[in-house]
């Protein structure tokens, strides 16, 4: 958001999904998160390497970057894929070359959640 921290992927990304796990929803602040995942090698950061902080979750062994600046999440590594990166797809200002095709933790998500379900609108 700041504009200290810059990168770029080489496109196609290799997935895409909402993920809807109270972590996810901790880290990010909203509802669901929709990241799109690279390989770590095709992720190139331009500029602000020394602005990105790293928050390694012990519980689970995850690691989320963001901005140290401005606090906009940037990476999310999970242990079981390693040479793998997830990144928010809102942070993209061009295609990534992959669309979301599936959901995860939704189990997980909040009855709060709006799905398009009116019975549900009322609920806040
Ligand atoms: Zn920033």
């Amino acid at each position: 958001m700041c504009g200290v921290v810059r990168f770029e992927i080489d496109v196609p990304a290799v997935w895409a999904w909402h993920d809807h796990s109270l972590a996810s929803r901790h880290a990010q602040g909203c509802a669901y998160a929709t990241y799109v995942g690279c390989w770590k090698s095709r992720v190139h950061i331009l500029k602000g390497k020394t602005s990105i902080s790293r928050f390694e979750y012990g519980e689970t062994r995850t690691v989320r970057s963001f901005c140290a600046r401005c606090g906009t999440p940037l990476f999310y590594e999970r242990p079981h894929a390693p040479k793998m990166v997830n990144i928010p797809r809102a942070v993209f200002a061009a295609r990534t070359g992959r669309e979301p095709r599936y959901h995860v933790g939704l189990s997980e998500a909040p009855d709060w959640a709006w799905r398009g379900d009116r019975s549900r609108a009322s609920r806040a």
